[in-house]
């Protein structure tokens, strides 16, 4: 019987070994669907900071910040 990484709490549905989008080692990680869904949405903003282009939910109104250091 798998055990999620990130439960007890929280869980939901079937613990299975997943694999992570953003890790380059392809290692998987036991996970139930309610917390990988949690870590998919982590992955998808570290893949978009390992990116140099300005990701989607990056708004350059939001508190004066600006995605480019040098313009
Ligand atoms: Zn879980």
């Amino acid at each position: 019987m798998l055990e999620c990484l990130d439960g007890p709490e929280g869980c939901k549905g079937k613990v299975e070994y997943r694999i992570s989008p953003d890790r380059t080692d392809m290692k998987a990680f036991p996970r139930c669907e309610a917390h990988f869904e949690e870590r998919l949405d982590q992955a998808e903003k570290n893949l978009e900071l390992m990116s140099d282009t300005v990701p989607s939910w990056f708004d350059p109104a939001y508190a004066g910040e600006r995605w480019y250091e040098d313009e």
